[in-house]
């Protein structure tokens, strides 16, 4: 059985005379992260009241939902499944009684030995509701004997291994966690009111410029930070030697208006274009992104190179992300509606086409197509990361090594199967240097193989 879960936005908010509809204002702002299910959690005179759906957070809460969600505290998550994956009952935040006390989970990331838990809690007798990952760690608190909540979670978070971001309710406190490795972002910040300021906690900061909130900073790895009435403390899990932040965050995953891991994401994507410019130069007209992901790097491209800088192709906002798209003949179909050239700016011209990434090649194909078939000239693929040669484990949806175009193909073969007059990729290097980034605190593996834990076949 496959027993994941991907791509997610966790947040949470203590204390606040409007905190389900905050959270559903974060959620809102951290929606890239997961459009398949949503969820708040709220706490209310110590006991919990919850609302998961299917789909995205505008439709699936409504004025009188929110208004049931009643309490000064609330935490709230984004989720996208694997395909088969999405039912309510994997939705979050996953919510149980333990020990007769409510507790709910929002997680983002992906906790590499599952399987392994998972077995050695169903030989001891445990039944599980659903397939994600998440669940161990309530069946792991379950189990625990520690008199206090705090003993019986790092008891418990010792035993995982790989990413987790988390944010956690139970009848008294807020508690976020990021990993020993911080593979997954988690901010802290606060929001002023009228006596005093609430406590915050999201994925992404650009939660935190929607509601109106202060960044103050990054958890750690390894920080445990938990509110409650009596205030703030902070407790840390054993110290991992080394960090693997995930640099598939600046390169795709992050809105570009968030700070994560201490940089500016849309200032790591001009570098990214800057430093693609200097590493794969081409002679050229004009510089197209493919929007909206490659559309920061284009910039980038743009200002190093001297190629003026166009937007050629527009898209149409309306249509969920093709790779969402499950099944092949939808997903080309999917990129027809999504993408439209313009002739009027692409004819007669020789054009780089700047994408983010590459994953399957599909794509990047199609775009090709759409472009030489607008009039250009010449249609140059520069691809404002390396070569994706390696699956994630730790929480982005990429499809298995055999889907994966650059783990099978040289680039000369990518470029036949785009049927690109040219394709360039940036280096592992450049990449490192353009989100300021050292192979010490991030992890790359999805483009350099080096998988910063074990794992479970
Ligand atoms: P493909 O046709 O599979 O090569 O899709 C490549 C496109 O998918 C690129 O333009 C990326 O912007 C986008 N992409 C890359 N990784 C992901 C991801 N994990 N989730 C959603 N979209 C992605």
């Amino acid at each position: 059985m496959k027993s994941w879960h991907e791509e997610c936005g966790v947040f949470g908010i203590w204390n606040h005379p409007e905190a389900s509809r905050i959270t559903y204002l974060g959620l809102f702002a951290l929606q890239h992260r997961g459009q398949e299910s949503c969820g708040i959690v709220s706490l209310n005179n110590k006991l919990h009241i919850h609302h998961k759906a299917l789909g995205l957070v505008a439709d699936g809460f409504s004025e009188s939902v929110l208004d049931r969600l009643k309490g000064p505290t609330s935490i709230g998550h984004v989720r996208y499944a694997t395909t088969g994956d999405n039912l309510l009952t994997n939705a979050q935040p996953l919510t149980a009684t333990l020990k007769e006390e409510p507790i709910a989970i929002a997680h983002n990331g992906n906790i590499v030995n599952t399987k392994s838990i998972r077995k050695n809690l169903q030989d001891r007798g445990a039944i599980f509701q659903g397939t994600t990952d998440t669940e161990v760690l309530l069946h792991l608190l379950a189990r625990d004997s520690g008199s206090q909540f705090e003993d019986r979670l790092v008891n418990s978070l010792v035993q995982l291994q790989g990413a987790y971001s988390l944010v956690i309710l139970n009848s008294e406190k807020l508690i976020a966690v990021r990993d020993p490795m911080g593979f997954r972002p988690l901010s802290l910040g606060q929001l002023q009111k009228e006596d005093g300021f609430s406590w915050v906690v999201a994925s992404e900061t650009c939660a935190f410029d929607l509601i109106g909130a202060k960044f103050v900073r990054d958890l750690e790895p390894g920080e445990i930070f938990i509110v409650s009435d009596g205030g703030t403390r902070q407790l840390w899990l054993p110290k991992s030697p080394k960090k693997a932040q995930c640099i598939f965050e600046h390169v795709y995953f992050s809105r570009p208006d968030s700070i994560v891991f201490g940089q500016g994401v849309y200032d790591s994507r001009k570098n990214l274009g800057r430093l693609l410019a200097q590493e794969c130069p081409v002679k050229a007209d004009l510089v197209v992104p493919v929007p909206d992901s490659g559309v920061a790097a284009a910039l980038g491209y743009s200002e190093e190179s001297g190629i003026p800088f166009d937007l050629g192709i527009i898209r149409n906002h309306y249509v969920g992300r093709t790779f969402i798209e499950p099944r092949s003949n939808i997903r080309s179909f999917g990129v027809k509606i999504k993408l439209n050239p313009m002739s009027s700016i692409l004819k007669g011209k020789r054009i780089v086409v700047i994408d983010d990434s590459i994953v399957r090649g599909t794509t990047s194909k199609k775009i090709i197509g759409l472009v030489r078939g607008s009039g250009a000239t010449e249609v140059h693929l520069r691809v404002a990361a390396p070569p994706t040669t390696g699956p994630c484990y730790y929480g982005v949806d990429t499809p298995s090594r055999s889907e994966l175009i650059a783990a099978n193909n040289t680039q000369e073969q990518i470029r036949q199967f785009v049927e690109a007059d040219s394709i360039g990729y940036l280096s592992v290097e450049g990449l490192f240097k353009a989100v300021k980034a050292t192979s010490q605190s991030y992890c790359a593996a999805c483009f350099d193989g080096k998988y910063p834990t074990a794992l479970e076949t």
